[in-house]
């Protein structure tokens, strides 16, 4: 069992900044990376909006920056996944794949996961043509068709950079009115290779496994009209749900598993206890602002070890 001051859960901007922080603190945090290093700047393309970097910087090497930033202050990083904490005993219990610990302070930054349409046919040909990760799999369409699903700005980057492989982009969106920042709708809009399919939503979609996927049945919630739509993908962007499902019961969260924190610090329900990143902001989910609030965790936890001993 080892024995910590800082743990920290996640690896996205919000883990790695956190432990930047507490290391430079001289805390020798423990980072458990989990299943996805690095989080989800790794299957996106490029990030045009992280301060520092004018040409802009590849999510992935973002990531790897981060990542060895944290490293060079003596941050310990384990490439596991936590499968179990207990918050009622202190110090914290936290289980990983192969490590146990027993730590004072716990900083959660497990951020969020995609979100699926979670229709039946979904599960059947996932991977034979639905994918959630444009930059993973866009190349296997190469002058084909493809959908793009969602109104927001990942639907419009995936749409837009599945132009670069994709003879045809249709976007289908629940609505008539896009969520996406302006500046990636006009990018969208000006593509030529992008139409929009509007008030719609996939209904089932079609094909076998093995042979892939041949269309979708689409219903337009406005007429309640459903329609078929050959292509070849589709690539869902409907969002993101939070990666809590280990600390339910444990910590308070709401009703859609985002945990809740006190305004303005990164206090948990849980005394030594900090939440970072996505895993607790539904609002401006930015690279940025997770690195920012990580940031915000790891000097919170450091107040916490000051005042407590
Ligand atoms: P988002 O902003 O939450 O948008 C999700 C989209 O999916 C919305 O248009 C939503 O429709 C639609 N949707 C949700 N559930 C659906 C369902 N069950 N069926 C059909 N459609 C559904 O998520 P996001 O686009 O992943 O963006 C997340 C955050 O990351 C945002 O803050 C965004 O600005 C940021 N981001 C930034 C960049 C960039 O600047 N380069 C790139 C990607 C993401 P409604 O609009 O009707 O709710």
């Amino acid at each position: 069992m080892q024995q910590r001051k800082v743990t920290i859960i996640g690896s996205g901007p919000a883990g790695y900044t956190a432990g930047i922080y507490t290391a430079r603190a001289d805390l020798k945090p423990l980072i458990f990376e989990g299943y996805q290093p690095g989080g989800q700047l790794t299957i996106t393309t490029e990030v045009e909006n992280y301060p520092g970097f004018p040409q802009g910087i590849n999510g992935p090497d973002l990531m790897n920056a981060m990542r060895a930033q944290t490293e060079k202050f003596g941050a310990e990083i384990m490439q596991e996944s936590v499968n179990e904490v207990d918050f009622s005993r202190k110090p914290f219990y936290i289980k990983g794949d192969e490590t146990e610990v027993e730590s004072d302070t716990v900083i959660i930054a497990t951020g969020a996961s995609t979100r699926w349409l979670n229709i039946p046919s979904e599960k059947k040909l996932m991977g034979y043509g639905i994918s959630a990760c444009a930059t993973c799999d866009g190349f296997f369409y190469r002058d084909k068709k493809v959908l793009v699903i969602g109104g927001g700005d990942s639907a419009m980057e995936e749409a837009t950079f599945l132009t670069k492989f994709a003879s045809q982009v249709k976007v289908v969106h629940r609505r008539e009115e896009l969520r996406a920042s302006k500046i990636m709708q006009d990018k969208a809009f000006n593509n030529p290779k992008i139409d929009f399919i509007w008030n719609s939503t996939i209904e089932e979609y079609l094909g076998e496994p093995g042979k892939g996927l041949t269309g979708v049945k689409l219903r337009n919630l406005k007429t309640g009209e459903i329609t078929k739509e050959k292509c070849d993908g589709v690539f869902l962007a409907i969002g993101h749900t939070p990666n809590t499902s280990i600390f339910k019961g444990k910590i308070e969260m709401d009703g859609e598993g985002y945990i809740i924190i006190k305004p303005g610090t990164t206090h948990t329900s849980i005394p030594g206890v900090f939440a970072a990143g996505d895993v607790h902001d539904k609002r401006y989910k930015q690279a940025v602002t997770a690195a920012g609030s990580g940031c915000m965790a790891a000097i919170d936890a450091e107040k916490y070890l000051e005042a407590n001993g």
